[in-house]
């Protein structure tokens, strides 16, 4: 059974209780883990209360040799940790090795920044005096993971939290808990000091609340639902805590009649598909040119149907399960409310038949044209391997109706006119637009959405900001 980690050790709960987590596949059990109660909170931070003097005081060098070496230790694990994270989340093994892959980029992402951490010098504020502004860490930071990157949005957190000097608890998802458990116990193996680094796992309800709520956890990092995320600022409002909110999304994705169709192509459908759709910023809603709409339907639907569906642990499986019954459920009214208004099922539609999908979440690629644009569907957040298709005349038509939505995450725009889709990405909301290429996030750029899609930023040297204080000294001649 796998264990919490508290003061850098295994831990069990104060509860003695035990949550299973499943393969979304085979329904089998993978393994059971603790279920965490505020207590266990309460141990966590009296740990980080303990290791931060020590932590915070290194030299941030040295805190970036410790990830250095973890993100070592993470390519030495790697085949283990990526069957695990298949296992209980139910990717493909191939997306799984890409997970922990931008896990282990991300923490030497920040490895790289340690010797650029820069406060500031204000000469002649006044006569005889000038002013200094130092960059302190905030002090104990919660980090609050969902289940469908569990490893690389932790590590999202992880990496400027722990690089700025501050202690951080983690707290995964009660369905994806083992391979962030597994990736917390090889951080603290490369040195990070014990307590400075805990993960408990338990219910959002307790365990989640208590780290929103507890007075000396001074941030709190978060990535889930927009609807979580409101609680979250609820709550941290209380003691006015940091927060950083990372929430759905419903991103648009635009193809001109100038664009070259087969790679918008592909990148429609590893927008759509990648993860089971079961990612923030996956292409929820296609907008087409007239002129290319039939052409660029057909190539989609042809791509689509050779996608290989089935257990994760396959080597030539290319879409797995949906992570829970309720997540396949959600896809499926959403789809049925699409139908019920009009909208025509183009492929898929449906669960895949036959003896291997009986035991598992799985849904097949779908497609769906002429769907009204107060379908659920096209309203809220879609999270899962189904794509509503529209047609549109131009770019301001493309624009206007990609922005109306509730959501600003990412957006992509395709044309071969440069001029054109600065012109775009500048018109709409979102806090990332990716021109003629594939939605894939960069460590090196700060990533957060506008509207309900959150607040603050990760990645990008940005992302320290979030997990430090500034404060300004002025300093006179006395
Ligand atoms: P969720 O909001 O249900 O859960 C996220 C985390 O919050 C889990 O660890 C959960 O246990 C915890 N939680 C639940 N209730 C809580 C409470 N009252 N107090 C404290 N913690 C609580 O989200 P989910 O279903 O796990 O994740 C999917 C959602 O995450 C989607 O909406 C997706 O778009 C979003 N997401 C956003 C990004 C981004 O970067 N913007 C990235 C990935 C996922």
């Amino acid at each position: 059974m796998a264990k919490m980690i508290i003061s850098g050790e295994p831990a069990e709960s104060t509860s003695g209780q035990w949550m299973e987590v499943r393969n979304p596949a085979t329904g089998e059990v993978v393994d059971k883990a603790p279920k965490g109660t505020v207590e266990d909170v309460h141990r966590a931070v009296a740990a980080a209360q303990k290791a931060l003097p020590e932590w915070s005081a290194l030299p941030s060098a040295r805190r970036g040799e410790v990830l250095h070496k973890a993100v070592h230790l993470i390519h030495e694990h790697e085949n283990e940790l990526a069957k695990l994270l298949t296992q209980e989340q139910g990717k493909p093994l191939r997306e799984a090795v890409l997970e922990l892959r931008r896990f282990a980029h991300t923490l030497e992402h920040y490895a790289g920044l340690a010797k650029n951490i820069r406060g500031g010098h204000i000469p002649q504020l006044d006569e005889g005096r000038y002013g200094l502004i130092l960059k302190r860490p905030i002090g104990i930071c919660g980090a609050i993971v969902p289940w469908n990157f569990p490893v690389s949005l932790m590590g999202n957190k992880l990496g400027p939290a722990l690089l700025a000097g501050n202690a951080v608890i983690v707290k995964p998802a009660s369905t994806t808990p083992l391979t962030d458990i597994r990736c917390v116990d090889l951080l603290c193996q490369a040195g990070v000091t014990p307590g400075a680094l805990s993960i408990v796992t338990g219910p959002g309800a307790t365990v989640g609340e208590e780290i929103l709520r507890h007075p000396a956890i001074r941030k709190i990092g978060f990535t889930g639902e927009t609807r979580t995320g409101k609680h979250v600022m609820e709550v941290a409002a209380q003691e006015i805590k940091r927060v950083t909110l990372e929430l759905g999304g419903s991103d648009p994705m635009i193809v001109a009649d100038d664009a070259d169709l087969d790679q918008a192509v592909s990148a429609a459908s590893v927008g759509r598909f990648f993860n089971c759709g079961q990612a923030c910023l996956a292409i929820k809603r296609l907008y087409l040119f007239e002129r290319i709409y039939d052409e660029f339907v057909q190539k989609l639907c042809d791509k689509a149907k050779r996608l290989n569906v089935g257990n994760g642990m396959e080597p030539d499986v290319r879409l797995g399960p949906l992570h829970t019954a309720g997540q396949r459920q959600e896809i499926e009214e959403q789809v049925a409310d699409a139908v019920k208004r009009g909208g025509k099922v183009l492929i898929g539609g449906k669960r895949p038949e036959g003896v291997d999908y009986e035991k598992g979440f799985f849904y097949l690629p779908t497609l769906l044209a002429d769907v009204p644009e107060d379908a659920r569907i096209v309203q809220e957040e879609c999270f899962g391997p189904a794509l509503p298709i529209f047609k549109v005349k131009e770019w301001d038509e493309a624009i206007a109706k990609a922005n109306r939505s509730i959501y600003g995450l990412g957006s992509s725009v395709w044309t071969r006119d440069q001029g054109r889709a600065l012109w775009a990405a500048e018109r709409i909301e979102s806090g990332y637009t990716w021109i003629n290429s594939a939605q894939i996030i960069y460590d090196e750029l700060p990533f957060g959405g506008v509207k309900w899609s959150g607040l603050g930023k990760e990645h990008g040297s940005e992302a320290l900001d979030y997990y430090m204080e500034t404060k300004s000294v002025v300093v006179g001649s006395g």
